[in-house]
């Protein structure tokens, strides 16, 4: 029920005592959704202190309704999310509505248990602020199974570096003895047997290059990589630099607009543009290749983006392509590994960004991503 719609249902002299009996119950009703609510929620007076508690703050936090009334509470956050609930507070007290805010309240037995608070204003009948409500989501869970994934996910990096290194040797072997092979016995051998020689030799090649790229991926996140202030316009000139042979074998066109300065680990920067430009000029339609990349400045972020007029993705494997060997095309058609965006998403998630494509089938491709 909607504020005017209680205003409405106030009992005039005309229809005193039903509407009056209609009010008490819905007022009764929505106590009960207060006292009752899944989560806790708490309603403060404009200065902070506690009016109201319902059951679930009392269970989640082991504090009783009474040894909170009129408190302030401050004390309960832990101290480093005490200064934005002085800032949250002077927001709300303006009449703004403030979602999801994190933080990490203290319960009466001493545990502290991390939570996504809602705070929003409480009016009065002109529509002034009175008091306002906390409606605060326990997200121990949550975070338990967000720090358990990271953990299978170092696991499985971890695995997938060791095996990657366990492979690079027989490999080696392999490789050698093969050359060796061409090299004793390369006249001896007759159409046949050469032809599947350079099948041998072609083989571990592909196998190489996945290992390595293997490898590349399992190194970002490994060690802190070291943070600075990156000048995109100079990365631009030694990605492009390194690009270089693609970009003539293409008659590739490369063109941007003025790039920032960003706090980045430069390393992973040039990788993560390199890949996407490389991209770009790789997966060509009938067309020479045309790449164009721009950033601009979003809340809190700059977005960049890598636009191209090459073959598209259709939208159901638009996902697929973030992952370790999600590729949409043999060797043939377009040599690859398929870890190059595995790679990218990495780097990006682990400068705290987000990255992702719009594309269609047959109409070009555009990589976006953030970096905060
Ligand atoms: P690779 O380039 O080695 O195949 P990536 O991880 O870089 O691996 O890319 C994964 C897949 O995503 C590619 O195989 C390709 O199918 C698709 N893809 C990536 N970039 C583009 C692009 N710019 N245009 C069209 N498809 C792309």
């Amino acid at each position: 029920m909607t504020e005017s719609e209680l205003k409405s249902n106030v009992p005039t002299e005309d229809n005193g005592e039903s509407n009056l009996k209609q009010v008490e119950a819905q007022l009764r009703r929505m106590t009960k959704v207060f006292m009752d609510g899944a989560d806790p929620i708490v309603i403060r007076d404009l200065n902070g202190n506690v009016l109201d508690i319902n059951r679930e703050t009392e269970r989640v936090f082991g504090w009783s309704r009474e040894e909170v009334l009129g408190a302030r509470t401050r004390h309960l956050l832990s101290p480093e999310f005490r200064e934005l609930a002085d800032d949250t507070l002077r927001r709300v007290q303006r009449g703004e509505t403030i979602r999801n805010v994190e933080a990490a309240v203290r319960t009466k037995s001493g545990e502290v248990v991390p939570v996504l608070a809602t705070v929003f204003p409480l009016t009065d009948e002109n529509d002034k602020s009175v008091a306002y409500a906390e409606i605060v989501k326990d997200i121990s869970e949550l975070k338990q199974a967000t720090e358990e994934l990271r953990q299978r996910n170092r696991e499985l990096k971890q695995f997938a570096n060791v095996l990657a290194h366990d492979l690079s040797a027989p490999l080696r072997t392999v490789r050698s003895f093969a050359d060796l092979l061409q090299a004793h016995c390369g006249n001896e051998l007759n159409e046949k047997g050469r032809e599947d020689l350079r099948y041998i030799v072609e083989g571990v090649q592909r196998m190489d290059r996945l290992v390595a790229d293997l490898l590349d991926f399992t190194q970002v996140g490994r060690q802190s990589a070291a943070y600075t202030s990156v000048d995109c316009e100079q990365l631009f000139k030694q990605v492009l630099s390194n690009l270089h042979a693609a970009i003539n074998e293409t008659g590739a066109e490369v063109t941007r607009e003025s790039m920032p300065t960003i706090h980045a680990n430069a390393t992973q920067m040039v990788q993560l543009f390199q890949n996407l430009i490389g991209n770009a000029i790789k997966f060509h339609g009938s067309e020479p290749p045309k790449v164009h990349i721009s950033a601009e400045p979003r809340e809190g972020v700059w977005e960049f983006c890598v636009c191209d007029n090459g073959i598209g993705i259709e939208t159901e494997s638009q996902d697929k392509i973030f992952d370790v060997f999600g590729r949409l095309h043999n060797d043939d058609e377009f040599p690859g590994t398929g870890i190059g965006l595995a790679i990218c998403k990495a780097i990006i998630e682990q400068h705290g960004g987000r990255i992702w494509v719009e594309s269609e089938k047959g109409s070009g491709s555009v990589f976006r991503f953030t970096v905060p």
